[in-house]
């Protein structure tokens, strides 16, 4: 080859709900360009040899906590940012787009297809776009047709993100120097399942996903790829999908048919990651188990608020029904709710001194269903500074430590309990906006249920309303037979 590779890279990731009341905004992205949103990619420095070269063309990344819809001037502006920068960049031989897949933006039904409408719009049909995605995108029409490749995570909880994209991009460069286009299927699977259905910890995600590398060691494959698609959008590309790209066109569609007919054949079996019940079953069954310390702490997943997939962070219900615990209100059990977004709250009583008594309510600022704002009477147990809640502050009422944040943020590690002087393993029962555990926090847990508390990202779908997804749509529609077509490009 004569001159380098010219590579650009960019994109907005996102997973955000038309369900949820939260409305994301700008200031809810955090904004990469020129050399720090090259530092993403570790597989640039150093320079694996596949990497070597190729320059890299850094465009604009924007990435923000999933949330609720995007406002519609914040995604305007990355795009157009994305695409001015794409047309000063020159010519170029292909685009990594780092997205995650279910952006949903005000007013718009296909945001990432929309966005890789724009960009190639700019590049032209010629050069290579490969698109990295998390599991629970989705593949519309669109975005296929105008990517030559496109992967996603094969494990959730995801722990195989950054291997996801340098595939993709190992795999447009390498599709580069072939020099010719791959080719690629796509099946769309009519199902639609929440994240805590189909965590590849458990059957039979676990053994869909598991048979992926043997696909993709084909004669003819490149990639192969399945996306459980987002639940919690109410547009017509949500449901599974399956995309495999590989050098020869009839290796590529038999291996998509093969893997969205094993998607399909599995319907029956996908069931929530742990038990389930109302937020008071759970309750319930914690404080008995509690008393054999082997189940302790008891995890709670108030799964309807979760922020890691787009609630709004300030659901009350969870919480309302800790504080009607007799045996947690006097403190005889010891117990964590993590956490609330609330930066009134936060700002009412984070410069007291610990131990001080204070009243404030919290909550139900943006998603007021019931009960809504809650007011709690008791001390300020601490304050801290978290990286992703910014300052925080723990409420002790009784048993009960309330964690409030000024940001949404998840409470998915160890440390931040810590940060605010809680240990789990010295609390009976912890609550937590999450769906499935993840790893920190599914290793500390002596057992764990979980609760469909209402909100913005409801794991009881069918109470959810959606006008728009694709009909019949498994587990909405059931006793109807999917034609599971292959479309080729
Ligand atoms: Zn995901």
């Amino acid at each position: 080859m004569s001159r380098p590779l010219r590579v650009a890279i960019g994109g907005v990731h996102i997973e955000s709900s038309t369900f949820s009341p939260h409305l994301s905004t700008a200031a809810d992205f955090e904004v990469t360009r020129g050399d720090a949103l090259l530092a993403r990619y570790d597989w640039l420095a150093p320079a694996r040899p596949w990497a070597a070269d190729v320059e890299w063309i850094p465009l604009v990344h924007a990435r923000a906590l999933p949330g609720g819809a995007v406002e519609p001037a914040a995604y305007e502006a990355w795009a157009a940012e994305l695409t001015a920068r794409l047309a000063a960049a020159g010519p170029v031989d292909g685009m990594l787009l780092d997205c995650h897949g279910a952006m949903s933006v005000v007013g718009r039904d296909d945001a990432e297809g929309d966005l890789v409408t724009a960009v190639r719009s700019v590049l032209g049909p010629q050069p290579y776009v490969s698109a990295a995605m998390d599991l629970h995108g989705n593949v519309s029409r669109v975005l296929f047709d105008a990517c030559d490749l496109l992967t996603c995570y094969r494990t959730a909880p995801h722990v195989d993100v950054w291997e996801t994209r340098e595939r993709a991009a190992r795999n447009l460069v390498e599709a580069l120097r072939r020099g010719r286009r791959p080719r690629k299927a796509l099946v769309h699977v009519p199902i639609l399942l929440p994240g805590e259905m189909t965590s590849t910890r458990q059957e039979p995600a676990r053994s869909l996903y598991a048979g992926i590398p043997a696909v993709e060691a084909r004669d003819g494959v490149i990639d192969a790829a399945i996306w459980i698609g987002y639940a919690w959008a109410d547009q017509a590309r949500c449901q599974g999908a399956v995309v495999v790209t590989g050098t020869d066109a009839a290796a590529a569609a038999d291996a998509a048919r093969e893997l969205g007919e094993r998607f399909w054949a599995a319907r029956d079996e996908f069931a929530f990651v742990a038990p389930t019940g109302s937020m008071d079953e759970c309750l319930d069954a914690a404080l008995a188990a509690v008393a054999d310390p082997a189940r302790r702490p008891f995890f709670i997943s108030d799964s309807g608020d979760n922020p890691g997939a787009g609630g709004a962070d300030d659901v009350t219900f969870a919480l309302d029904r800790l504080l009607a615990r007799p045996e947690i209100r006097d403190g005889s059990r010891r117990a964590v709710f993590a956490s609330l977004v609330d930066p009134q709250a936060v700002a009412q009583v984070a410069d007291q001194a610990p131990g001080s008594p204070v009243r404030v309510t919290v909550g139900g600022r943006i998603d007021g269903r019931d009960p809504g704002p809650l007011l709690l009477d008791g001390v300020l147990e601490s304050a801290a500074d978290d990286p992703d809640g910014g300052r925080c502050v723990s409420v002790r009422v009784g048993g009960l430590s309330v964690f409030v944040t000024s940001r949404r943020m998840q409470y998915r590690l160890l440390e931040s309990y810590t940060r605010l002087g809680v240990a789990v393993e010295a609390v009976d029962v912890v609550v937590v906006k999450i769906g499935y555990l993840e790893p920190e926090l599914f290793d500390a847990a002596g057992d764990w249920l979980l609760a469909l508390t209402p909100g913005g990202v409801d794991q009881d779908l069918p109470r959810l309303p959606y006008r728009k997804v694709t009909r019949p749509m498994f587990p909405l529609d059931r006793g109807f037979t999917a034609e599971l077509a292959v479309v080729t490009g």
